[in-house]
Order: C-alpha cells, then structure tokens, then sequence
C-alpha cells in the first residue's frame, strides 16, 4: 500500500459546486480516489471579504512518486479550470488543490510543504478530514485529525452541505 496522500478542493468563484466537480475529474484521471468527503461551505479563512468557499477533501492513491509531479499536474488543473497565475493569494479563485499530507513525509521547499501549513488551526480542512481519515496523524504535531478537530478553535463557519 502506498502513502496516505490527501488533496484539498476549494472553490469561491463561478459555479463552485461545478468546479469540485470537475477538479474531481480531472484529479481522478491522475490518481486512484480512495475516498471522498462531503462538500461544506465555508467562510474565507482569515476575514477579508472573499465569498464564501465550498471545500472538501480525498484521499488519493497518485500515479507518481515525487510529489513535485503531483504539485505541477494539481497547478496545471487550476489553470485548465480558469484560475489566474497572477493572482493574489487571497483572492478568489475557480479552484484550489492543496496537497494537505503524503504520508508521513516532511517537505519544505520552495514551492511545495507538506503537511500543507496551519490545518490544525483550519476547521473547514479539519471537518472534512475527519470524514475520511479521523485517525490520520498528523507527522509533525503527532496529533490525529480528530485531536486536532477538538483542540481547534476556529469559528469561522463551516456547514455541511451534502
Ligand atoms: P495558493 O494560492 O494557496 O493555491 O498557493 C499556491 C502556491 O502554494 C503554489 O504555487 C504552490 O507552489 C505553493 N504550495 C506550497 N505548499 C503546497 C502544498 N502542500 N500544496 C499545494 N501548493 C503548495
């Protein structure tokens, strides 16, 4: 069995349930989808006055072995589905994919860090995780998603969906 790798979906522009959809599609031609959570919407994390997102996460068996392979298939999807390279990064954005963990690997360079920072501290990750992957421990905090869910005090709105 390979690494436990989960991706993150968001999407606060244009049809964002479309959006999920299609990134699901896209992503699915790339990896094995293992499991998927239910979608939630979500307020833009760190305040501003972004519209809302909807987000959920998957659990995935990728085709590849180096993750930097992943991260430039991921940012090829965000192009194809209409996101701006030039962007700021909070603006608002058809889709957004985050490679949340790979296992138990520790990445930190330039362009890709895995774990993806600040989950423990982001209920509209937590949330969906715990669906999918309640005992998944983090490698760095040596909590599980479910400690994390119950530490965290992010009030922001997260509601399910479907
Ligand atoms: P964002 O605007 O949040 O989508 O950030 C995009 C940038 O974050 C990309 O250009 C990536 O190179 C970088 N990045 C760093 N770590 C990750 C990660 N774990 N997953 C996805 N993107 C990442």
């Amino acid at each position: 069995m390979g690494p436990e790798v989960i991706i993150g979906l968001g999407s606060n522009q244009g049809d964002r349930e479309a959006n999920l959809k299609s990134g699901m599609e896209r992503l699915a031609r790339l990896s094995q989808i293992d499991k998927v959570s239910s979608i939630y919407e979500t307020q833009a994390w760190g305040g501003g006055d972004q519209p809302d997102f909807l987000n959920m996460v998957c659990l995935i068996s990728p085709n590849f072995d180096d993750p930097h392979e992943l991260l430039k298939a991921l940012k090829q999807i965000e192009v194809d589905l209409g996101r701006d390279l030039e962007d700021q990064p909070n603006s608002p954005r058809p889709l957004d994919l985050d490679i949340l963990f790979w296992g138990a690997k520790v990445i930190n360079s330039d362009d890709l860090i895995v774990p993806h920072p600040h989950i423990e501290q982001r209920r509209f990750v937590l949330e969906p995780l715990a669906e999918i992957a309640p005992d998944f421990r983090h490698p760095l905090l040596e909590l599980t998603v479910k400690e994390m869910l119950a530490q965290c005090a992010d009030e922001g709105k997260v509601l399910k969906m479907h």
